[in-house]
């Protein structure tokens, strides 16, 4: 079943249930991957960082947030901060982050799948899905769940 259908059939459920469906699939997709032999986000995608995002990190690195902007951050067409270089400046080379415990609300949540609503976000799902390996399992999980519905 194409990614289409899948957000189709579950926008299609209430709420609740297809909240079960998918939050199930992305724990157990979860549980069995290892983020740290991927770090696929990490190299070639930037999250968008937030002001509070910015005065966290900065405080962390013990620098004035207008020297952490300037040494990390431009300003995307949609005029978000966004990380100057990819991969991750924060990035160590066993991909392991090195700001793990302040890094941005985005990097935190993504790639977003545990969200409630799952196919209120069914676009940038589907273009996660080409950077992450997980979504691409958590979709064909949630088709599973979907069929066995039927
Ligand atoms: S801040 Fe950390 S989690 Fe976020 S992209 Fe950089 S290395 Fe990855
Ligand atoms: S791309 Fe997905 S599987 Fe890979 S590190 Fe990021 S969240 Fe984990």
């Amino acid at each position: 079943m194409k990614a289409e259908k899948i957000f189709y059939h579950l926008a299609q459920l209430e709420t609740e249930k297809a909240d079960n469906i998918s939050q199930r699939a992305h724990r157990e997709v979860f549980a069995a991957t290892n983020c740290l032999e991927c770090a696929q986000c990490c190299k070639g995608y930037s999250p968008i960082i937030l002001e509070e995002d910015i005065e966290r990190i900065a405080q962390h690195l013990n620098m004035p947030e207008h020297q952490f902007a300037a040494n990390y951050l431009m300003l995307d067409e949609d005029d978000e901060w966004v990380f100057y270089t990819q991969p991750c400046p924060f990035l160590a080379n066993n991909n392991h982050c090195t700001i793990y415990e302040v890094r941005p609300a985005s990097c935190a949540d993504y790639p977003h799948t545990g969200r409630s609503g799952l196919a209120d976000i069914a676009d940038l799902t589907i273009i996660n899905a080409e950077i992450c390996p997980a979504v691409e399992h958590i979709l064909h999980h949630i088709e599973r769940q979907l069929k066995e519905l039927v």
